[in-house]
């Protein structure tokens, strides 16, 4: 693991033929570091790509993917159920810099793809699952449209992880992750990783990506010139990462790199413990709905056997039918399940999002997300399947049942005075303290 900062030159010429590019040594870790490439090339690897570059979080891999292709007065058109970090992003931060964002309803319709590309649409950008309802990308339909009109589209691949599905192999052209997630799997640090396909023609519209075709600062030759089919990653990760500055550690490189040794068995496991929970959920009598992919009652279930075939992941969401009460007695009653804002993790998580990630929409928005008070979002981790469906067991046991419920909160995002109170006076909640749950 190389923890420094800079590299040590062995003498005067060595250290100008470095900054010139004659000898490709290391300087300075902002630029480059053996740990992080390392670690670069495996995931490069894994998906399929030609390059790829480790950021510090993954709103640090989005936000750096975007700004190598877009500039002021740029447009991107983005599927409209994405996390909530990248939703604000293109809502607040893009139009402080002049660019402009168009989204798009249902994201597997290349119509209406086609309808939101404006003649200075840079870049379309989507994931392959969404949080929390579990929804899948037809990536291919979406590339096909992208390709039509000469676009990249950057697929954000957290959820799938390169062991489930790997988007460049259904024709998308940028991959990013938060390796915070499944990458690392253990919840111990915040990571990104940007992956260039390589196989995008920037030259074929030679003043749309003028960042690559045209020559640099310094006059000399331009990045597609110099760099050919990793001229992206070569530009975004020399002008657009090294300046704007949000460099990984090594230590963090090393620890995404341990992760990624398990992320096979890991996503194995999961996907299956998913599978087994979302169907012993499904029958269950307080719950209304589970959206997970896996399940033939999942709109996208054909989608999922199409390109997830290894297994759907472990994140989805289960709505209760008791409302936001029964989701808080369940949240409050469950021990093995950790309360947490994370998913991907060894450890498996429970969330509520409607009073959590997504409390700052609207009613009428989170209906529209089919984000009622009665969902919660689970993480599946490796733990026992038994151990996972006797904890929720224990959760569904808490739920309040001395009134009806449903009728209390139906169609209310917020419960009326006192019935939250009497959820709680149900009975004793059961804490359970089998094991450390925090870190
Ligand atoms: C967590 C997450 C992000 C943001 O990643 P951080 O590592 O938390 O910055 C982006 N996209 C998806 C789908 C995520 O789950």
């Amino acid at each position: 693991m190389y923890l420094t900062a800079g590299f040590v030159f062995d003498d005067f010429d060595d250290a100008r033929n470095r900054f010139a590019g004659v000898d490709p040594g290391y300087i300075y870790s902002r630029y480059a570091n053996p740990t992080v490439a390392a670690v670069e090339q495996r995931i490069a690897a894994l998906e399929h790509g030609a390059d790829a570059i480790l950021v510090g979080s993954g709103q640090a891999a989005i936000s750096s993917a975007l700004l190598g292709l877009l500039r002021a007065g740029d447009h991107v058109v983005s599927a409209s159920s994405i996390y909530e970090g990248s939703r604000a992003l293109f809502l607040e931060n893009f139009p402080a810099l002049d660019i402009e964002s168009t989204f798009v309803e249902d994201a597997n319709d290349p119509a209406e793809w086609e309808r939101r590309i404006r003649p200075n649409t840079r870049a379309l950008f989507a994931e392959s699952i969404s949080n929390p309802r579990n929804r899948i990308l037809d990536v291919a339909a979406i590339a096909d449209v992208a390709r039509r009109h000469g676009i990249p589209l950057v697929i954000d691949n957290t959820f799938a992880s390169p062991y489930l599905l790997r988007p460049i192999e259904h024709g998308a052209d940028i991959v990013v992750h938060s390796a915070s997630k499944f990458l690392s799997g253990h919840g111990t640090v915040l990571g990104g990783v940007i992956v260039d396909g390589g196989r995008f023609d920037w030259g074929a519209h030679p003043d749309r990506f003028s960042q690559l075709t045209h020559p640099g600062i310094d006059g000399g030759p331009g990045f597609l010139e110099r760099f050919g089919r990793t001229a992206y990653s070569a530009y975004t990760r020399s002008v657009i990462v090294s300046r704007l500055g949000p460099t990984a550690s090594p230590f963090t490189a090393f620890l995404i790199q341990q992760g990624i040794e398990t992320l096979s068995l890991r996503l194995d496991r999961q996907s299956a413990t998913a599978l087994a929970l979302a169907r012993w959920l499904e029958g269950r009598p307080e719950v209304s709905s589970v959206d997970y992919a896996g399940l033939a009652s999942h709109p996208h279930y054909e989608l999922a056997r199409r390109y997830l075939p290894r297994g759907q992941g472990s994140v989805f969401a289960v709505t209760l039918r008791g409302g936001v009460a029964a989701a808080k007695a369940l949240i409050n009653a469950v021990g093995l399940f950790t309360h947490m804002a994370h998913l991907g993790d060894v450890r498996s998580l429970i969330q509520h999002p409607a009073s959590t990630s997504h409390a700052h929409r609207t009613d009428a928005q989170l209906r529209y997300e089919g984000i009622g008070p009665g969902m919660i979002r689970l993480s599946v981790g490796v733990e026992d399947a038994a151990d996972l469906i006797a904890d929720l067991e224990r959760g569904l046991a808490a739920i309040p049942r001395s009134f009806d419920i449903e009728a209390a909160f139906s169609g209310t995002n917020s419960p009326p005075d006192g019935a939250v109170a009497a959820g709680l006076s149900a009975g004793p909640l059961v804490t359970v303290s089998t094991r450390t749950t925090e870190r």
